[in-house]
């Protein structure tokens, strides 16, 4: 019988250890989320956060921008971010609207309040081994919760589905970290079945609902699901959990797997990042 990971009980556990270690602080951790466009998941997304963030005893601020918000809007607040010393932990909501460069964006956040660990320093540190102000908040979380449940990454064979800077690149750094070999799969992958069937732990980030369906899963895998997927059906992610949870050994729900794991993630990092720069004062 397949173990559920449990990210919903974990993020809580580790959301009111950092409601405890703030309550005792006199001035708090604070990030501040800036969300350009209209675009409703992101809405919910920035609601959520603040919220968890409020309940952490953290403060928060949200900056709404506009659709048509040119970069150069955008880049201005980051500057102000960056140079208030109030401000300890910065988060860009993705996606941005189309006509605005991304990379240019995230690279103009100082890394030490780069929460997401995106900016090139930050993810080059990470890539190089070395310790990043603060590492992506979903690969984080994913590995803190293999962690939670004991499982061993060392010298097991790991496939992750996607490559994209959020997720699946960072993802495979850290499981190589931990002495995994990893093999990164993307829409281009050819035989996508026999490399799961050949794998041990699946993390897939594809972003295609329901698409690891039994035929994908060897049994006793460790599956991750980190996607999300709108649809008539509501949420789903990229695995058929239904269909596959008998053939698994460990799995993550969607929703209540890696999704509230990215949250406390944040939280994490901006508390982290807030005691780094406490400690560069004095
Ligand atoms: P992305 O769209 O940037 O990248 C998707 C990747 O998957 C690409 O590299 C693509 O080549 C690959 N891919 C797509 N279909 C594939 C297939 N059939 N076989 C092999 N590879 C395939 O996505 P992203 O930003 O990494 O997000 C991926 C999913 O994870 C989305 O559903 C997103 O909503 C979700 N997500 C969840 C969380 C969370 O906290 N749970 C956080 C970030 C992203």
């Amino acid at each position: 019988m397949a173990i559920i990971l449990d990210g919903k009980k974990l993020s809580e556990k580790i959301i009111e250890n950092l409601k405890e270690k703030t309550s005792v602080l006199i001035k708090k951790p604070k990030l501040a989320v800036l969300l350009a466009g209209n675009n409703p998941a992101s809405q919910i997304y920035v609601r959520n956060k603040q919220k968890k963030a409020e309940y952490a005893g953290f403060e928060s601020i949200l900056i709404p921008l506009p659709e048509n918000a040119t970069e150069e809007n955008i880049l201005e607040h980051i500057y102000i971010l960056n140079e208030d010393s109030s401000i300890n932990a910065i988060l860009i909501q993705l996606p941005l609207p189309n006509h605005i460069n991304k990379q240019k964006i995230l690279e103009a956040i100082e890394p030490i309040k780069d929460v997401d660990g995106f900016t090139s320093y930050n993810f080059g540190r990470l890539a190089l081994g070395y310790k990043p102000y603060a590492v992506p908040c979903t690969p984080k979380g994913i590995i803190r919760l293999l962690d939670e449940y004991n499982i061993s990454l060392e010298g097991k064979k790991v496939l992750v589905i996607g490559r994209s800077n959020i997720v699946g690149k960072p993802v495979s750094i850290l499981c190589q970290k931990k002495n995994a070999t990893v093999i990164m799969a993307n829409s281009y992958t050819k035989n996508l079945k026999d490399i799961s069937n050949n794998s041990e732990i699946i993390i897939s980030a594809a972003g295609s609902s329901k698409f690891l369906t039994p035929e994908y899963i060897p049994h006793g895998a460790v599956v991750i699901d980190v996607g999300i997927n709108r649809t008539d059906c509501g949420l789903t992610g990229d695995v058929d959990f239904a269909g596959v949870i008998n053939k698994t050994s460990y799995i993550t729900p969607v929703p209540g797997g890696v999704g509230p794991m990215t949250i406390a993630m944040l939280l994490e990092n901006t508390f982290e990042l807030f005691q780094l720069q406490k400690d560069l004062i004095i």
